[in-house]
């Protein structure tokens, strides 16, 4: 297919901003686009060139595709910053110069999506010497075959900000529009189960394409041939927050079972044979950093296929006892010397849900069922791997004698769980309930940040925060409290900067503007209101505790999350 005619399509949805319009608008084009097409149009319609749970990062600042720009155009590079400084926006003034050029500078080849995806991903896979040239001739090269729209969306795509407003819930209600043609004519009643089908072939896949090539075939019927599969990522189920046991077992209902909540990372754990595959809650495949859980994996978990839930902790070398997160954390990242750093930094399995087993979806078994075959199949063997610890009451007293036990075998707090429970992939809602007692840190993205001054020059130093609302952030407060000035000692001023730095919107000035992308959890002595923020709120003395690289934007506190804590706190 011509990137032309998705271009064009951009074009349609930018038009209007009413929801139900550009629903139609994408099912009309999604109709049209053949089977094997499907899934490529489908990740940059979600404005991304890998799927969702590859981490890769295209790595690109918006200085270079000016830059690009003025090789492809042969205009100056200052009368590209002019136009950039004019529209305050790269893709349209890509655009604007790109219709300048010349009809026959106008190379012949066409686009294709394919050549858009393959020469994007290029972008990420540069490293190193010589890859900023790499990276200004690949992107250049795309513009030269490019007409001005195309360049509007090349651009956006490469910056990862397409912003054509089709969120998730978009694209599933256009897929669904597109391919179950009598989901037109239904009343809101009948229409509800059926959408629900859909959202759910969703969690399952976590692939729209996939979906979206199940209805193309056979319709509705055509969800039915959709499951779990192992080796392939579902979405996990997440928590919701309680500040009491009596708050958590409302939730819950009674009896429930409780947990200890250990502080380390998700862990969705895929056995087919001997083969296993780990996958952390943002869907990263992170199986060749772990080769000492699929090794525990193998020799103590008995079943010939399963999905497994679980978090793993670390544990201080040569003993049991468990250590916080931030000290494991660069293992999810780690590319060499991983046998080395799994000896260093050990983790302990604590598997506390099942998916699937053998043949069988246990989705919609009680939890209570699904917990039984968990001790069933995973050995106990602490220090390595082990159902967590648990037990099942309806006592508040219970509870936080639990409470106060948990705290002192080192984890940061309990879960209580709904023994009825369905596992709900994706889903928040209260069959699982996290309880810690200190005062809650909370996870927000870094939107823009200041260069610091004298030694401190080459960092980003101060760093803006803001909570979710919905698609946008609201700001909340400035942080540069909790990071250290060696690597050694956590996270770093270095390792913050070389992150955020191809993130960075316009770097003209001493204050940067951030894409939201990097979470960081934050500690503070209390929240108040202020007029000095868009979220209404600011933080007294806050503090980074750890980045939070298992979370998206999309996974960070909400302004409803600061609005309740600013309540309790009273
Ligand atoms: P939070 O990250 O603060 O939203 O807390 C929820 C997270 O706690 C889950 O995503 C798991 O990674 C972690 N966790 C630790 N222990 C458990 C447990 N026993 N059951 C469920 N989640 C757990």
């Amino acid at each position: 297919m011509k990137y032309q005619a998705l271009a064009g399509l951009y074009d349609r949805l930018d038009s209007t901003t009413k929801r139900l319009e550009k629903t139609e608008i994408l099912a009309d084009f999604l109709r049209k686009v053949p089977a094997e097409e499907l899934p490529e149009v489908i990740l940059l319609l979600q404005g991304r060139v890998f799927p969702a749970w590859d981490e890769t990062k295209i790595g690109v600042a918006g200085r270079l595709v000016a830059k690009a720009i003025s090789v492809s155009t042969g205009l100056s590079q200052a009368k590209v910053e002019a136009e950039w400084k004019k529209t305050g926006d790269l893709g349209l003034t890509a655009e604007n110069l790109t219709r300048k050029k010349s009809q026959a500078t106008l190379a012949s080849h066409e686009l294709s999506v394919g050549d858009v995806i393959t020469t994007i991903r290029k972008l990420a896979a540069l490293e190193g010497k010589g890859s900023v040239e790499g990276k200004l001739k690949l992107i250049a090269q795309l513009f030269a075959s490019s007409t001005g729209t195309e360049a509007r969306y090349i651009v956006r795509t490469v910056l990862e900000q397409l912003r054509v407003g089709l969120g998730e819930g978009g694209i599933r209600d256009a897929i669904a529009e597109a391919f179950i043609p009598e989901i037109k004519g239904m009343a809101p009643a009948e229409k509800k189960p059926v959408m629900e089908q859909v959202q759910n072939a969703l969690d399952l896949t976590t692939d729209p394409a996939e979906v979206a090539k199940a209805l193309k075939k056979s319709g509705i019927k055509g969800l039915e041939g959709i499951s779990l599969e192992t080796g392939r990522p579902v979405k996990v189920m997440l928590a919701v927050k309680a500040s009491s046991p009596e708050e958590a077992f409302k939730i819950t209902g009674k009896p429930a079972q409780l947990e200890y909540k250990y502080d380390g990372f998700r862990l969705q754990i895929s056995k087919q044979g001997k083969e296993v595959t780990l996958f952390t809650r943002r869907l990263e495949n992170v199986t060749k950093q772990f080769p000492d859980v699929a090794e525990a994996v193998r020799k103590h978990v008995r079943a010939e296929s399963c999905i497994l839930d679980a978090e793993a902790v670390g544990l201080k070398k040569g003993t049991y006892e468990y250590i916080p997160f931030q000290n494991i954390s660069q293992r999810i990242r780690r590319k060499y010397d991983i046998e080395a750093i799994a000896k260093q930094f050990p983790v302990e399995v604590n598997v506390f849900d099942l998916l699937q087993h053998g043949k069988k979806s246990m989705l919609s078994e009680p939890f209570s069922e699904r917990r039984k075959v968990v001790e069933k199949i995973v050995e106990k063997r602490k220090g390595v791997i082990q159902p967590a610890s648990v037990i099942v009451t309806d006592s508040e007293k219970r509870a936080k004698e639990f409470f106060s036990q948990a705290l002192k075998a080192g984890v940061e707090g309990i879960m209580f769980k709904n023994l009825e429970a369905p596992y709900k992939p994706g889903a928040r809602v209260g069959y699982m309930v996290k309880y810690k007692s200190t005062m809650e840190t909370l996870d927000f993205v870094i939107v823009a940040a200041d260069w610091g001054e004298g030694k401190r020059s080459k960092w980003l130093s101060s760093f803006t925060l803001a909570c979710r609302d919905g698609d946008e952030f609201r700001e909340i407060g400035k942080v540069g409290t909790g990071i250290k000035e060696k690597q050694e000692q956590g996270l770093s001023f270095l390792e913050l900067t070389k992150l955020l730095k191809p993130l960075i919107e316009d770097d003209s000035g001493r204050n940067v503007r951030i894409r939201p992308k990097i979470v960081v959890e934050i500690s503070y002595e209390e929240i108040q209101k202020s007029p000095t923020y868009s979220s209404g709120y600011a933080l007294r003395f806050p503090r980074v505790v750890r980045l939070r690289d298992d979370k998206g934007p999309k996974q960070a506190d909400s302004i409803a999350d600061v609005e309740r804590l600013y309540r309790q706190q009273k």
